[in-house]
């Protein structure tokens, strides 16, 4: 096991590396812990919940709106939660984030930790202290920051994690190693994703190495207001894609990659062999890189994101791989462009 503690806005987060969900009773008392999980991780994991009082969801995406969130509020009023009680998500980002929410707004914020149990949410939405709930089209429209204690990293909750949400957690590591690693890219690239689901040790430095890399992005941000709109490079596209088909959020952000390297080198940011780099090092991890789409309609939902201001919009794009910057893009370039970059 090794430990890293990071001070987010006076909040402390303590990271749990490489350890084993057992060693939880160590860290926290078990009367005063309340397990959040859904209905999958709790078939393959009950039995490590039994020394404690638990909450049951129903998996997945549709189920992280407000219907979510109070079935869990309910559920903490029935047990009589206090300030003294730590509520626990065991699972993907689907139970981070309704955890983390949950928890920030029952009785203005009890305490909160978080296990993750997918490649996704170690890497991605466990780490920063943002949750979201969607409702309808709109993904994260609702949601609070707030972070957890501590985070605890069992790597083998993975054993049993579906070959698709390994791609999509990877789509988000790729995302990472593109706007401020260039090392971990060729890392990536001499590697693949049997050899990380072989691996435990090369999946665990794999692991802290993205937490340390988003940590750092969330710290830098106090300072630097922006810096966290690198975490949405693909993620603008990606979204627009991702609303129109069903496809899991890790496919769309592959998608929408593709369409920002290929924005990027339009603008002379990024040369064409750079984004057939990327390109590959997506399909070495089973990745998606091209869709059957409407790209008019994707624009249709562009133009309505939440990063549009007036006739620009702040996009990420790749100035050469490892280096992700903010750019102002023309609403007009963007719809001129959709067609021949999706
Ligand atoms: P995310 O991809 O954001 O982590 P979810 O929370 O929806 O999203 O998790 C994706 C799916 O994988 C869900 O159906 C969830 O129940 C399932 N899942 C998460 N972790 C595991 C695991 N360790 N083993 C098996 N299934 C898992
Ligand atoms: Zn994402």
């Amino acid at each position: 096991m090794s430990q890293a503690e990071f001070t987010i806005s006076d909040s402390k987060v303590i990271c749990y590396f490489d350890t084993s969900f057992t060693q939880i009773s160590r860290i926290v008392p078990p009367e005063n812990l309340i397990v959040v999980t859904d209905e999958n991780i709790d078939g393959f994991y009950g039995h490590l919940f039994l020394p404690f009082r638990k909450i049951v969801i129903a998996p997945g995406e549709n189920n992280k709106n407000r219907a979510g969130a109070d079935f869990i509020i309910d559920r903490l009023i029935e047990m009589e939660a206090d300030r003294s009680t730590l509520v626990l998500g065991v699972g993907g980002g689907v139970v981070t984030d309704l955890t983390g929410y949950a928890a920030s707004v029952y009785k203005r914020g009890i305490r909160l930790a978080f296990a993750p149990t997918s490649v996704l949410a170690m890497v991605d939405a466990a780490i920063g202290g943002k949750n979201g709930l969607n409702t309808g089209f709109l993904k994260n429209i609702i949601g609070t920051t707030y972070q957890p204690e501590f985070i605890l990293f069992d790597y083998n909750f993975l054993t049993t994690l579906p070959a698709v949400e390994w791609e999509s957690g990877f789509a988000e590591i790729i995302k990472h190693a593109c706007i401020r690693d260039m090392q971990m890219f060729e890392t990536l690239e001499r590697l693949s994703l049997h050899d990380y689901r072989q691996d435990a040790s090369l999946l665990a430095s794999l692991v802290e190495e993205n937490v340390k890399l988003k940590m750092q992005i969330v710290l830098e941000d106090a300072y630097d207001r922006d810096l966290r709109l690198l975490l949405n490079f693909g993620h603008t596209i990606g979204h627009a894609v991702e609303n129109l088909h069903a496809i899991p959020h890790g496919h769309a952000i592959s998608i929408g990659m593709v369409a920002a390297c290929n924005l990027s080198e339009k603008s002379g940011y990024l040369h064409f062999e750079e984004a057939q780099r990327v390109v590959r090092l997506l399909e070495r991890y089973h990745l998606p890189v091209d869709l059957e789409t409407e790209p008019a309609r994707v624009f249709e939902i562009l133009k309505s994101d939440k990063k549009r201001d007036g006739g620009f919009m702040n996009f990420i794009m790749l100035q050469g791989i490892g280096n992700g910057m903010i750019v102002p893009v023309e609403i007009s370039f963007l719809e001129e462009n959709i067609s021949a970059v999706l």
